[in-house]
């Protein structure tokens, strides 16, 4: 059942939010993003006449209670997003957060410290999993950027609310728009693969191969695919130990009739810096000494023509050192190019840290029809694999674990 058609009257609801939220050193929250992001599914089991047990991870705490990993320095920023009392549970588990839970009210919301104080949490312990699973009558979760990840509160924890657990708002919405993209997607269809490195992204590429008519590659990434293929790269970003694997998706290309667009040409730089010399040149032609850091106004061109007749893109990855401002000409063509193709009808989907990255840097943000919050569990979705935050949702029954794990 989708997640706004259920009722949480009355209910307690464990929520398992990623309040990852940067601090600075005062403890303040510099970018609420993740928090805003959750918002939608926390309200909406207010407005129900639910509780709330909000639950999430901070940071990466060595070994049990860190102040500057403390979730204590949100409490004041939640109660404001949520307009109400924000209780705070100076631990996760055990009797004070009993105590607390039993005692929360309709419309009350009481959020726990760091799950990651406990090393249980990150092993995926059950017993962790099970004391947590007291606090509450349902669970909801609305962690995408660790659904990849089987831990107790992301995945162990959903086995002890058999019929009683669900994606929240923004869960679900990361799901159904991966969906869009891996599942009957409208072609044509190109996917849009940039960033550094070959063996990040080969997963994604093998997996989107029978589902796409075209591939753009761009980026670091490319470099392999040409010097594959005999051209001279110079000092360009290359995996020397990828370049069967490049043969491979020229040749698996080819055979499916998927159209493989690789730059034709590249803008080269005598240092990886923003004030390097730069010229433009045939990518298959790099000098020695230089590095090609984005594409070229060719490739540009193709890219753009290939992006505009689309009607579905999936982009991941930029086309060059975009964070120079030197080198960001190809990625921001790529930006403003999709954005066209999205007001034009077709249907967008951004994500991956970087092309994230990129698409804040012109506020493209709300032109695209989605930017996808996780980038480690995107790609592991886009690689075709069952991410255990979400089988353990979908599953009907409880899943089996050893009890002893
Ligand atoms: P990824 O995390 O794999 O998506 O890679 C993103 C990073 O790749 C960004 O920080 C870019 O600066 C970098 N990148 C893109 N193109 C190049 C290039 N031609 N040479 C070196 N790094 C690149």
């Amino acid at each position: 059942m989708p997640f706004s058609d259920l009722n949480f009257a009355n209910k307690k609801v464990l929520v398992r939010v990623d309040f990852n939220v940067p601090l600075n050193a005062d403890f303040e929250i510099t970018d609420d993003t993740r928090m805003q992001a959750a918002l939608p599914t926390l309200t909406k089991i207010l407005a129900d006449g639910g509780s709330v047990i909000v639950m999430s991870h901070l940071g990466r705490p060595k070994l049990g209670f860190e102040e500057r990993f403390s979730l204590k320095h949100l409490v004041s920023h939640l109660s404001q997003l949520v307009n109400r009392e924000v209780k705070f549970c100076e631990d996760s588990i055990g009797n004070k957060a009993q105590e607390m839970a039993t005692e929360l009210k309709p419309g009350e919301v009481l959020l726990l410290e760091n799950l990651r104080f406990y090393k249980h949490e990150t092993a995926g312990n059950l017993y962790f999993a099970k004391e947590l699973s007291k606090l509450a009558d349902f669970y909801v979760n609305d962690a995408f950027g660790t659904a990849h990840r089987a831990h107790a509160s992301t995945t162990m924890v959903a086995n002890f609310f058999t019929g009683k657990k669900s994606f929240g708002n923004l869960l679900e919405n990361e799901i159904n728009n991966l969906e869009k993209v891996l599942s009957a997607p409208k072609t044509p269809f190109t996917a849009i693969i940039g960033g550094a490195k070959v063996s990040g992204k080969i997963n994604v590429i093998q997996n989107l191969m029978d589902k796409v008519t075209d591939i753009i590659i761009g980026g670091g990434m490319s470099y392999t695919f040409i010097k594959a293929q005999g051209g001279k790269i110079g000092s360009s970003l290359v995996e020397d130990n990828q370049l069967a694997t490049a043969k491979e998706i020229m040749a698996k290309a080819e055979k499916l009739g998927v159209n493989l667009h690789i730059p034709t040409d590249t803008i080269i730089a005598d240092t990886f810096s923003n004030d390097a010399t730069t010229k433009e040149c045939d990518i298959f032609d790099i000098p020695e000494g230089w590095m090609g850091l984005d594409i070229g106004q060719n490739s540009i061109e193709q890219f753009k023509e290939v992006v505009t007749r689309s009607a579905t893109i999936l982009w991941n990855g930029p086309m060059g050192v975009f964070e120079m401002e030197s080198f960001e000409k190809g990625t921001k063509a790529i930006a403003f190019s999709v954005v066209g193709a999205t007001a034009k009808g077709s249907y967008s989907l951004i994500g991956g840290g970087d092309s994230v990255a990129a698409i804040n840097k012109y506020d493209l943000g709300e032109k695209v029809s989605y930017v996808s919050t996780g980038g480690g569990a995107m790609l592991e979705y886009l690689e075709g694999k069952e991410l255990p935050g979400v089988q353990a949702i979908r599953q009907k029954e409880g899943f089996k674990v050893k009890e002893d794990s």
